[in-house]
């Protein structure tokens, strides 16, 4: 009989005792968590002696490889001198620096930078701060939000509510607020698209627009073209919607440019960040956001704060992280490597092309997705994702597909020779799925 991975039940085994709930983990069926010792660049060591290169950058975030002794350094540097201090009242030169690093590679549009700690905070402040920017005019009718099909925003109450609805969020559907739902434009549909949009706006009720600008991670490496987003966000903008981008994935070079939003004309007015931004050293949220969205609590009126602050806000372990961060980031080196990881990826996708079972092939800058073509269909809890996971790390190389979709994220600094591997190892899964079918 064939093995089917997802009934593989380490975790049931009685002598096997995990004190750890683990996230996004099915715990009953879940096969034990591989233990890992070490990492160095792009290899995980695990405590069995065996390694795997991470393509996926441990959920996107290791933009510059595992234990960057540039970082570690840093980090060691300010635990020494500051670990930590209330970011009310009080202020620290790490924060001061990346706020000043922050704003000189983001858009132009933007103007000031809030800490919170992850991604789902970034958004939780977004939705906050366009949702209180029209109540600090007095503006009280606008209160609607406008999100695209299958977004991933993250977990939190408000970041599930923007997401798309579905088995992530359905225990929670009560309690989630209303959002209107607009599709992903494309070429066939941007006219509808924008009809729905402009009849969405007609009331004047749209406080914001929020969206992961170029690719939709979670909802399955959904990718859409610039021209289209820009013409809604031009759209918005005009309807006096607010814009905000949602770069925790795209965010710090993922695309090809340190932005997505940099493809697009129209700016956004907000933008969240988080993953890449200490490449994967501490956990650290950023909002940024335009003067104009500043100014409208820059008042006298206490009720017009932001009442919003996390005890790790600003996080001094956190910052000095992201400065050692953005500079590898902004350096010759890294930017080639992206633009080398974008060709290699052209090229790879190239020699997939003629495969039957693949459904699409899709790549923006450092990202590559191939959707494969199974009977189930495209979806997260496509059984198939649990076969190519198992494959992968049997063959040393961590995938983690979204359903029957692959996708390779790597790390920045990875080697060719360790790309040209997990493209081997892709390659053999999809001779090892032709096999079974013929
Ligand atoms: N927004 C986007 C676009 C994301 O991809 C994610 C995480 N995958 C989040 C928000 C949430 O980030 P976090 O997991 O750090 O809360």
């Amino acid at each position: 009989m064939q093995t089917v991975w997802r009934f593989n039940y380490h975790s049931m085994d009685k002598t096997y005792t995990n004190p750890i709930w683990h996230p996004f983990t099915q715990m009953a069926s879940a096969a034990a968590p591989i233990h890992i010792e070490s990492a160095k660049g792009c290899i995980l060591f695990g405590q069995d002696g065996k390694t795997y290169i991470d393509a996926v950058s441990s959920w996107w975030v290791n933009i510059h490889g595992h234990a960057n002794p540039m970082i570690a350094q840093r980090i060691a540097e300010q635990a020494l001198k500051l670990e930590h201090v209330i970011f009310a009242g009080f202020t620290h030169t790490p924060a001061i620096d990346l706020a000043n690093a922050l704003l000189r590679i983001l858009p132009d549009s933007m103007a000031k930078i809030f800490f919170s700690d992850n991604g789902s905070t970034a958004v939780e402040v977004a939705i906050k701060m366009a949702l209180q920017y029209w109540y600090n005019q007095g503006v009280r009718n606008k209160t609607k939000i406008i999100a695209f099909e299958n977004a991933y925003h993250g977990d939190t109450f408000g970041a599930m509510s923007v997401g798309g609805r579905g088995a992530f969020n359905a225990a929670f559907a009560q309690h989630l607020f209303h959002v209107d739902y607009i599709p992903v434009p494309n070429a066939d549909n941007i006219l509808h698209v924008q009809e729905q949009f402009e009849a969405l706006t007609a009331s004047s009720e749209v406080a914001a627009f929020i969206f992961e600008p170029l690719v939709q991670g979670a909802g399955g490496m959904l990718m859409h073209k610039a021209e289209h987003l820009d013409q809604l966000v031009q759209m918005a903008r005009q309807k006096k919607v607010l814009c905000i981008a949602d770069e925790v994935m795209t965010g710090f070079g993922r695309t090809g440019k340190n932005f997505a939003t940099e493809y697009l004309s129209n700016q956004a007015d907000i933008m969240c960040l988080s993953k890449g931004i200490t490449g994967g050293f501490m956990p650290l949220g950023v909002t940024a956001c335009s003067q104009d969205i500043f100014n409208s609590f820059y008042a006298m009126e206490v009720d017009k704060t932001f009442f919003h602050g996390h005890s790790y806000t600003g996080n001094p372990l956190a910052c000095a992280a992201a400065n050692a961060s953005m500079d590898i980031l902004v350096s010759e080196d890294c930017q080639n490597n992206i633009k080398a990881i974008g060709l290699s990826h052209a090229r790879f996708a190239e020699t997939l092309k003629n495969e039957v079972l693949i459904k699409d092939i899709r790549q923006q800058g450092t990202i590559l997705a191939i959707e494969l073509k199974t009977a189930e269909g495209s979806s997260y809890f496509n059984h198939i994702r649990d076969e190519i996971y198992q494959f992968s790390l049997a063959h040393g190389v961590l995938l983690r597909p979204l359903g029957n979709i692959i996708y390779i994220m790597p790390p920045y600094c990875i080697l060719q020779e360790e790309l040209e591997k997990i493209y081997e190892v892709i390659t053999l899964f999809i001779h090892h799925l032709n096999s079974k079918k013929n």
